[in-house]
């Protein structure tokens, strides 16, 4: 039993040291490009003996956009991190779902101008959360819908509803749909399924975040998918 035990625990311990090890692996990575690409606009800015408006725009744009996926990134994180180690605080509220969506809705057109966003909100009553929290899953689903999606096809529809039990929101998009196999994967954290549409600004831990902050609120994330047809999301969180 003894020697059973040691071999057990050594098992164990390998198999964390590799995981720990892949993490910090995907995650070097994932740190690598933006910085590169930061480097590179500053050592051209650097450079350049005069700078157009043109360039000038095109530089701020893509700082801009890389310290954005890098902000992103360190919350993302910072939430995995406070989670496992149950320092993340729930700072709950009642929220107007109304009002709450409504915001999201503004800021999402604002940002994709080509996307068409339809709503249907239908609850009378606040729920009980933390809107910050709430607001980057909500970020983070349609970021995605917008992500994988064709550029004909940039669309999502979400739904709020209640009933006896619980809030129900459902994001649906018109993108390319998600194969069966890898359903049960996309919610591991840096898994990234192979297609055209996540080579650049994806990291693999949107789902993954999405789930364990929607768990850690005390709601469900369900998914649903047709390949070449679209994908649905489904929130649920008790009343
Ligand atoms: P990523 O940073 O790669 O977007 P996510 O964790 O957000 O990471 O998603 C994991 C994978 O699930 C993505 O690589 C993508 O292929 C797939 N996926 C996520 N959302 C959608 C969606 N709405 N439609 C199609 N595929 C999606």
């Amino acid at each position: 039993l003894i020697v059973y035990l040691i071999y057990r625990n050594i098992a164990i311990n390998s198999r964390l040291f590799q995981l720990q090890y892949d993490f910090i692996n995907n995650l070097t990575h994932e740190f690598k490009t933006p910085v590169s690409v930061i480097k590179i606009a500053g050592n051209n800015i650097k450079s350049a003996e005069k700078i157009s408006d043109q360039e000038r725009h095109m530089y701020g744009k893509i700082l801009d956009q890389e310290a954005d996926k890098l902000n992103n990134l360190m919350n993302k994180l910072l939430s995995f991190t406070q989670i496992e180690n149950k320092s993340l605080k729930f700072k709950g509220e009642y929220v107007d779902l109304n009002s709450f969506c409504e915001e999201i809705f503004e800021a999402t057109r604002i940002k994709y101008p080509d996307l068409n966003l339809t709503s249907k909100i239908d609850v009378d009553s606040n729920i009980y959360t933390d809107p910050i929290l709430l607001n980057s899953v909500f970020q983070n689903l349609i970021d995605n819908a917008y992500k994988y999606s064709e550029v004909s096809r940039k669309f999502v529809d979400i739904r709020v509803e209640q009933n006896k039990k619980n809030f129900v929101i459902q994001f649906s998009d018109q993108g390319i749909g998600i194969n069966k196999h890898e359903l049960k994967n996309i919610f591991k954290k840096f898994y990234r399924v192979k297609n055209q549409f996540n080579q650049s600004g994806s990291v693999g831990l949107g789902l993954a975040f999405c789930k364990e902050i929607t768990e850690f609120m005390g709601g469900e994330i369900k998914v649903s998918s047709i390949e070449g047809e679209g994908t649905v999301f489904t929130l649920i969180f008790p009343r």
